[in-house]
C-alpha cells in the first residue's frame, strides 16, 4: 500500500533558496527550484527530504508541494540547524537529498479527513492538492494553540470546491474550541456529511493527536494513516538509528507514512521516542 519511491537518489544536491514565506514568527515555507534535476520532482505526499545545512546538520523535513518545477518546506525554527537556516535568507545555498520514505495512499473518489497539528499542515495540503486532482473529497482540520499560529487556512481554501477547512484552536479564537480530534470525531459520527461519508483518515502533528485519529478511525472501521516523526540520521534505513519499539520498522524507510492500525500496534508509539544517541523522551 505504501511505496518507496523507485527513483531515490542519496546523493545531495546543493540548491538555493528561491523564496521564504513567513507563515508565523517561527515558522517559515522555504521553496527552491528544482526543475534542474528532474528527479526531485516525482515525490509523492508524504515523502521527506534530508536538508543539509554544510557545517551544522542534516534533518529531515516533509515536502509541503511538489509541482515538478518548485518545491516547498515548512519548518518551525526549534534548535541548531533550523535558527541557522532562519538566518540564511534567499539565495542562500543547502543541500537537498531525497525524495525520502513512504507516502499517503488514496483511491480515486476517496472522502478523506486530513488532521493536522503543527507544522503536519503542509505535508497535509500537498495530500489535499493531490487528492484533488483524482476527484476526492477532502476534510482538511488544522488544530493550534490560537488563531494566528492556524497554518495554510488561505492555501486550503484556495484550492476550491472540494476541500473544507476546520479550524480547531486551544482559546477558541478561531473554529472549534478545543481538540481536533473532536472535530474529527463528530465529522465520522456525521451521517449527514456533504460528500458522503470519511473513508479514510490522514494524521500529520503531535502523536497523541495521530493516535487518537487511528483509534478513531479504528472505531469507525476504515483505513488510517499516520506520519512517523523519529529522530534520523541517514535517511535511506541502512544506521538504524530510526527503528521504532517492538518491530524494529524504521521510520525512514518503511516510514515515515505507516498505516495506523499497525501503528497502535507499536509499543513506543504515542508513548516516547529516542534522541540522537538512542535515550527513550517521553512525548
Ligand atoms: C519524517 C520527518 C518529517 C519532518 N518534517 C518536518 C517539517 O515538515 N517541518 C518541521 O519543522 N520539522 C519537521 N520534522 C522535524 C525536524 O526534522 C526537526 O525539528 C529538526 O531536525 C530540528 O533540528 P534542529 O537542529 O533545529 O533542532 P535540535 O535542537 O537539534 O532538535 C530539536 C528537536 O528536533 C528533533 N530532531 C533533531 N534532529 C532531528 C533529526 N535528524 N531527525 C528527526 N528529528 C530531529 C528532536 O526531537 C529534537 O528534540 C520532521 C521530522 C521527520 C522525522
Amino acid at each position: 500500500m505504501y511505496q518507496q519511491n523507485e527513483k531515490l537518489d542519496s546523493r545531495p544536491k546543493i540548491l538555493p533558496i528561491k523564496k521564504i514565506v513567513k507563515e508565523t514568527e517561527t515558522i517559515w515555507t522555504f521553496i527552491f527550484d528544482y526543475s534542474k534535476f528532474a528527479h526531485l520532482g516525482s515525490s509523492k505526499p508524504g515523502q521527506f527530504v534530508m536538508l543539509w545545512i554544510p557545517g551544522v546538520d542534516e534533518n529531515p523535513f516533509s515536502i509541503a508541494y511538489d509541482d515538478g518545477k518548485e518545491f516547498w518546506l515548512t519548518i518551525a525554527k526549534v534548535g541548531d540547524a533550523t535558527e541557522k537556516l532562519f538566518e540564511m535568507g534567499e539565495e542562500a545555498k543547502v543541500g537537498i537529498r531525497g525524495p525520502f520514505g513512504t507516502s499517503y495512499e488514496f483511491e480515486k473518489g476517496d472522502h478523506l479527513a486530513l488532521l493536522a497539528g503543527g507544522y503536519g499542515a503542509a505535508p497535509m495540503y500537498n495530500v489535499a492538492v493531490n487528492a484533488l486532482k483524482e476527484g476526492c473529497k477532502v476534510e482538511m482540520i488544522v488544530g493550534a494553540r490560537s488563531a494566528d499560529l492556524l497554518l495554510y487556512e488561505e492555501r486550503v481554501k484556495a484550492l476550491g470546491g472540494d476541500v473544507t477547512y476546520h479550524a480547531a484552536t486551544d482559546d477558541g479564537s478561531k473554529g472549534h474550541k478545543g481538540y481536533n480530534t473532536e472535530v474529527l470525531e463528530e465529522l465520522l459520527a456525521s451521517d449527514s456529511l456533504e460528500g458522503g461519508p470519511v473513508t479514510r483518515v490522514f494524521a500529520c502533528g503531535p502523536e497523541v493527536m495521530m493516535k487518537k485519529a487511528a483509534e478513531l478511525a479504528g472505531r469507525k472501521g476504515i483505513p488510517s494513516a499516520v506520519s512517523l516523526e523519529r529522530y534520523m540520521k541517514c535517511g535511506i534505513g541502512v544506521c538504524g538509528q530510526c527503528c521504532m519499539d517492538d518491530s524494529g520498522i524504521r521510520a525512514c524507510k518503511e516510514g515515515p507514512v505507516y498505516d495506523g492500525a499497525a501503528a497502535l500496534k507499536l509499543s513506543e508509539f504515542g508513548k516516547y521516542h529516542r534522541d540522537s544517541v538512542g535515550r527513550k523522551v517521553e512525548w
